[in-house]
């Protein structure tokens, strides 16, 4: 029987290859270009969505398409981050594996470069490559690009929104007038229309899918609640899926670490994804979740871009992004490689005006749905946890040994007793959480949401919280998750009990329920920090904003940088080690080992990427 790639016009050592990777039948976006690309004599724009074959759509044709005798650069492709351009360089790899003298080198930033050289010397024909980390090699005149007739133009939405529009166009100059331009990209902004339009003769379109749309695997999903309890809705939505494994979109870092460390502390299994992360740490995040070592990812849109891994359940949004564009991409995390997935808004009912907008803009409907009760959630985890004790692989040879023991431990319990017993385990923990849990479902129209959550109110103090001043800040190192670890560790309260955390640079203000204050002041009564007496006062008591800055240069000016290991590190690292390997130097974070491209590629991205995207 032929195989469908065959069919297509794929030779035999490519379709052996993607047999081996468990490809079967080409995706629709497959179908659809491969026939159109092999010609290799049209630009081509594809306007798809990420995860749904779209390396291959590319890759494939261009491997029919190079010569492989020639030891020279014959295609580049240009895509946004160094995650794709490694995820896109590996594809092209095991593409080409049954190919002779097919050479594949992946250059992008944060990495050796003379590593990248040295391969770039020994000879390649596919040359992928992240734009700054090209532009350096260019520059090196390290590359001769003077044989390449295919340039690959991926995510190019992703690239423009970055900045790299002045990159590709130098990049560009650089290879000949008359090579074939393939442009992909997920969405089509009135950028990408006018590259396709400078850089293209006649580019043939294709629209996989209909314009705009989101994946057809993919769920719309939103919740409305308060601004206060948008946490305890996500923890909610979280619980309620036992099996979720996740990305969690934050609009901002400091969002973004400071949800990672609350769920930490609340005995999930998740970690940030950031652009103060140095590569390294980002590096090891991403791993762990690839490995599935970790459940949720709580992610910038920056960070999270180019991000492909597969079986992604859900995406959700924790705050809407400031782009509408940047929707699409979010959701793309999940519905990947034909599976299904959901990716969920939790707003407040002021933002149901957005949600209509995207609708338009994906042509999809959003589901309202209603955050479940906490008994819905006892119910589902317990259920889970009697489907997994069914269904788990017993090692008889090791616990053989055993059951003479254990059954003797129960032998006066009935089986139904003993089932209960190993429900309850884990089902107390829940029900104790869940015993009094709120409905957290706003009505929609309340716009209570607004008066915000943890460290949204501004003045004196929220509602049945007193407000202190501490003389530690952010110049100590402190996180707002450490400040809480701080005021929870030497004030002897829950988490529960503190409000916004406000983290000033010398000095911070903090909220604790009124009922625990007076434990707080008692808790702080002989706190030192790196030597210091640590000092924390009601805010009201006399301006605790001039004072404790005042306070800070009189006593404490010369001290509190020198320690270093104080509180935080020791801490830290004992609260669960989350960040093996992604501290540095006494436990703290250490930001210096980004790249060039790295530190300008992530400045412009978090911060500049608004100018030219549709915003709500
Ligand atoms: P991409 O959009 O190229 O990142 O591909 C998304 C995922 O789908 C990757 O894990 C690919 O390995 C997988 N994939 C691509 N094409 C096929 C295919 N024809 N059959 C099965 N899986 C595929």
């Amino acid at each position: 029987m032929t195989n469908p790639f065959q069919l297509l016009g794929i030779s035999d050592d490519v379709v052996n290859a993607v047999k081996d990777l468990g490809f079967e039948n080409p995706t629709p976006i497959q179908e659809q270009s491969i026939p159109v690309l092999l010609e290799g004599t049209n630009d081509f724009v594809g306007l798809a969505q990420t995860g749904t074959g779209k390396t291959a759509a590319f890759g494939l044709p261009l491997l029919e398409l190079i010569d492989f005798k020639l030891t020279k650069p014959q295609a580049l492709i240009l895509c946004p981050t160094r995650e794709l351009c490694l995820q896109i360089a590996n594809d092209l790899k095991n593409f080409s594996k049954n190919i002779a003298n097919a050479h594949v080198v992946a250059v992008y930033g944060g990495a050796n470069i003379m590593q990248q050289l040295r391969e770039i010397r020994q000879g390649v024909q596919i040359v992928v490559a992240t734009p700054g980390r090209m532009l350096d090699i260019i520059g090196r005149k390290a590359i001769d690009f003077s044989n390449v007739k295919y340039v690959v133009l991926d995510e190019a939405d992703e690239m423009l929104n970055m900045g790299f529009q002045d990159d590709i166009n130098d990049i560009l100059s650089t290879t000949p007038d008359d090579k074939k331009t393939w442009l992909f990209s997920a969405t089509m902004p009135s950028e990408v229309r006018r590259i396709a339009k400078n850089y293209m003769d006649n580019p043939i379109e294709l629209t996989m899918g209909t314009k705009n749309t989101g994946n057809v695997n993919i769920d719309h999903e939103y919740y409305i609640v308060r601004a206060r309890d948008k946490y305890a809705a996500l923890k909610r939505i979280v619980d309620f899926n036992p099996d979720i494994f996740g990305v969690v979109f934050c609009k901002t870092k400091l969002d973004t670490q400071d949800i990672a460390e609350h769920l930490i502390k609340d005995g999930y299994n998740a970690d940030a994804l950031h652009g103060d992360l140095s590569q390294q740490q980002r590096d090891k995040v991403m791993q762990r979740f690839r490995e599935r070592n970790m459940q949720l990812l709580i992610a910038t849109d920056v960070a999270a871009r180019g991000i492909d891994v597969n079986n992604v359940t859900h995406v959700i949004n924790y705050s809407l992004p400031d782009e509408i564009e940047s929707y699409t991409h979010r959701s793309g995390r999940t519905g990947r490689a034909g599976k299904t997935g959901v990716s969920i808004c939790i707003i407040n009912s002021k933002e149901l005006g957005k949600i209509r907008q995207l609708e338009r803009i994906i042509g999809k409907q959003f589901t309202k749905a209603e955050l479940p009760t906490g008994f819905d959630v006892c119910e589902k985890q317990l259920f889970s946890l009697v489907h997994k004790v069914h269904n788990v692989e017993v090692n008889n040879e090791q616990i053989d040994q055993y059951i003479p023991r254990i059954m003797d431990e129960f032998a006066d319990l009935s089986k139904e007793d003993v089932i209960k017993r190993f429900a309850s385990l884990e089902f107390n923990r829940f029900l104790e959480y869940y015993s009094k849990a709120p409905d957290l479902n706003a009505p929609a129209g309340d716009d209570r949401g607004e008066r915000g959550e943890r460290g949204e109110r501004r003045g004196r103090g929220s509602e049945g919280y007193t407000r202190l001043f501490i003389n530690l800040g952010s110049v100590d190192e402190f996180t707002r998750g450490d400040m809480l670890s701080f005021i929870c560790n030497n004030g002897k309260i829950s988490g529960k009990s503190v409000g916004k955390i406000d983290l000033k640079g010398v000095f911070s203000f903090f909220e604790v329920e009124d009922a625990v204050a007076d434990k707080v002041f008692e808790g702080f009564k002989s706190v030192e920090f790196n030597g210091r007496q640590v000092r924390i006062e009601r805010s009201g008591d006399g301006g605790g904003e001039r004072r404790g800055g005042g306070d800070r240069r009189g006593g404490f000016g010369g001290e509190r940088r020198s320690g270093g290991g104080g509180y935080r590190g020791g801490d830290r690292r004992s609260g669960g080690g989350r960040r093996e390997g992604g501290n540095s130097g006494g436990g703290f974070r250490d930001f210096s080992g980004r790249s060039r491209e790295d530190k300008g590629g992530s400045g412009r991205r978090e911060s500049g990427s608004g100018e030219r995207r549709k915003k709500w």
